[in-house]
């Protein structure tokens, strides 16, 4: 069957406990179920104000709640007490016949009224299925309909943002507007192929050129936010490490705000690595305490064990605590030398007491780092640390309200192959090369441009796409 025909429910709300609970249903028959099962109130009281059809089902008005019971119409037993709209089709989110149950937010409630809607004709909604419609019906783009699951997903402020504004489609806007440069100029090199014999004239390589040069600044600006885009929308993982008792534990508690891991005075005493996610001036943080390390006598050889050494591989930033008041052990050195040439912050904790190791003796130690001191006993030297790890994550670049953050990596990887088609294409038009060689690169770029929108993504793409969403979205 294909989608338009079939009438889909799933249960649309958080499985759990809550106050309300959300079973939505789309498509054709969704308003006759939807009459079948609900019971409004005063129909018993006051039957003649209830529009009714001959056989006795209630009317939805369009857009309107209506107050009642859902009821198993084979049994007559009543099941919750509910709140029903019905929204009709085009102006829905799926562009299709739209009815939402909002009953109470028990799994018994939630899972016997969806059972009741698809005994009375609806199917199973896939996940990600009322938002893949909304797409199939062109309510949305793909870009948008990828930036729903971001919305349902953020973390913090700018996450929640950055998907917001794609949701609204600024991302598609900046992308079609590009892609419209490159139809112009398919165009033109086709008009120019159809012509094989006349002799192409220096003008229209200039013209080419010009058309290929102005795609290209279009797709590099979206990809110069690109890096800070995809923190934001996936978060950073960051792995503190350090030997025992130099701060992690309250370093941990400062980013978390509030002291969830226990600070301890015994070194050794500790629990496993533990990651919390956080946010640090609305970026998202997966911060590992690599706790688990000190557990063995050798730190790099610790490294070597399970999850402390895959926190401290795979973190995208090392925090790398140095107790300052003590000399460098050779534990520090080592954890140094492993963190050569990764993007790390030396923090030189416990500036309160005398100085034993210095600023200068880390970084003519460790020289891919930047060192920061602090006192995480005062709170000293915290602002700055917070500093350098926000400049690290956007680059130390300050954007304007109107760039768009380009977040997922399967739009950052089809914007990258669009680029290199592109400029494969000017290194041809400045050697003047055959136009149809030309146009080759060109329409792949303007094809990878138009897999970002979905205008010309497979099949198979859009269904990897929808797989990602939860059930009932
Ligand atoms: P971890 O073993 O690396 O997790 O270290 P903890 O965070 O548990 O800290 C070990 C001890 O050092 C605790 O007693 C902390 O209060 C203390 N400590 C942490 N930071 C500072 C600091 O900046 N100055 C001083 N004097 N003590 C600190």
């Amino acid at each position: 069957m294909k989608t338009a025909e079939r009438t889909i429910a799933a249960i649309s709300t958080a499985y759990g406990e809550s106050g309300i609970g959300i079973v939505r249903m789309s498509g054709p028959l969704a308003k006759e179920i939807v009459s079948r099962i609900f019971v409004p109130y005063r129909r018993k009281n006051a039957p003649q104000n209830q529009k009714q059809t001959p056989s006795g089902a209630f009317v939805f008005r369009d857009r309107t709640m209506h107050y009642g019971h859902i009821a198993d119409p084979k049994t007559g037993e009543t099941v919750d007490e509910v709140l029903c709209v019905y929204m009709k089709a085009p102006h829905t989110y799926t562009g299709e016949d739209l009815v939402e149950i909002q009953c109470h937010g028990s799994m018994v409630s939630l899972r016997r009224i969806l059972a009741i809607c698809l005994e009375n004709g609806a199917e199973p909604a896939e996940r990600g299925e009322f938002t893949k419609l909304a797409f199939l019906n062109g309510r949305i783009d793909l870009a948008q309909a990828e930036a729903v699951i971001d919305v349902i997903r953020a973390k913090t402020g700018k996450s929640l943002e950055t998907a917001v504004s794609q949701m609204e489609g600024k991302l598609s806007e900046k992308v079609r507007a590009v892609r419209k440069g490159l139809l112009d100029l398919l165009v033109l090199l086709t008009v120019n192929m159809d012509y094989p014999d006349e002799d192409i004239e220096e003008a229209t390589y200039a013209k080419i050129l010009e058309g290929i040069r102005g795609a290209e600044s279009g797709i590099e600006s979206l990809l110069s936010n690109a890096d800070e885009g995809k923190i934001i929308r996936e978060g950073l993982s960051v792995a503190i490490v350090g030997k025992p008792n130099v701060g992690k534990s309250s370093l941990m508690n400062l980013f978390l705000g509030e002291h969830r891991s226990i600070v301890t005075e015994i070194p050794g005493t500790t629990r496993d690595t533990i990651e919390e996610q956080i946010s640090l001036r609305g970026i998202p943080l997966r911060l590992t305490d690599t706790a688990g390390i000190r557990e063995t006598a050798d730190v790099v050889e610790a490294l070597g064990v399970d999850r402390s050494r895959d926190a401290f591989n795979r973190a995208d930033l090392i925090l790398l605590l140095l107790d300052s008041s003590r000399d460098l052990s050779e534990d520090d050195l080592s954890l140094m030398e492993a963190a050569e040439g990764r993007p790390c912050i030396a923090v030189l904790n416990k500036t309160d007491l005398p100085a034993r190791v210095t600023e200068e003796d880390v970084r003519s130690r460790l020289k891919t780092a930047q060192v920061i001191s602090t006192s995480l006993l005062n709170d000293e030297g915290t602002e700055v640390l917070k500093d350098a790890m926000e400049a690290l994550i956007t680059g130390g670049k300050v954007r304007r309200e109107e760039d768009i953050l380009v977040s997922n990596s399967r739009h950052i990887r089809l914007l990258q192959q669009a680029l290199s088609e592109l400029r494969e294409a000017e290194s041809m038009t400045k050697r003047s090369e055959a136009i149809d060689f030309i146009e080759v690169n060109v329409n792949a770029a303007f094809g990878y441009l138009g897999e970002i929108t979905g205008d010309t993504a497979s099949g198979e793409i859009i269904d990897a796409v929808f797989e990602r969403f939860c059930l009932g979205k």
